[in-house]
């Protein structure tokens, strides 16, 4: 059993698709075992993509993801990490395998409506970030 973390990203809360997505992390087996709506300030938002803080779009990605809430989440179940980006899809929609969260909902490379970690380290350390350990039930 693993855990990992996601974000509904504000293109998406925007457009009410909490409800869609969270179907579709349901139906692939993962369990939502904490959730809350928070407003990142752009100070938060960079701290969290700070790996990308080098990349063209990072001011923008900053910007976008202090637009509006968000909803955050941890996930649980086998295989979590892998099988959510799976459930996610490429990045780019364009590139989203059918049926994904991203090929249905997204509407840009940028407002990819959903984020979620890539590895056990940064699985750890983005929920630690976000959820003190008592909410994680
Ligand atoms: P995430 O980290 O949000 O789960 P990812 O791992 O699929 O997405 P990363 O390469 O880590 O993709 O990029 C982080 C986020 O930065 C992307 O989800 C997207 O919102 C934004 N982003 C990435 N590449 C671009 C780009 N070329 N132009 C604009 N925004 C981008
Ligand atoms: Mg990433």
């Amino acid at each position: 059993i693993q855990r990992t973390f996601s974000i509904i990203k504000p293109d998406a809360t925007k457009r009410n698709l909490t409800g869609a997505i969270n179907a579709k992390i349901e139906a692939a087996g993962l369990r939502i075992i904490a959730q809350k709506r928070i407003h990142m300030t752009p100070a938060q938002a960079g701290h969290f993509y700070a790996v990308h803080k080098e990349r063209p779009f990072y001011g923008e990605l900053c910007e976008f993801m202090a637009s509006e809430p968000v909803v955050v989440q941890v996930l649980e179940g086998e295989n979590a990490i892998a099988k959510y980006r799976e459930v996610m899809g490429a990045t780019d929609p364009a590139e989203a395998a059918a049926g994904t969260i991203r090929k249905d909902f997204a509407v840009s490379k940028g407002e990819n409506s959903v984020h979620g970690s890539d590895a056990p380290e940064t699985a750890a350390e983005e929920i630690a970030y976000f959820f003190a350990g008592l909410e994680l039930v």
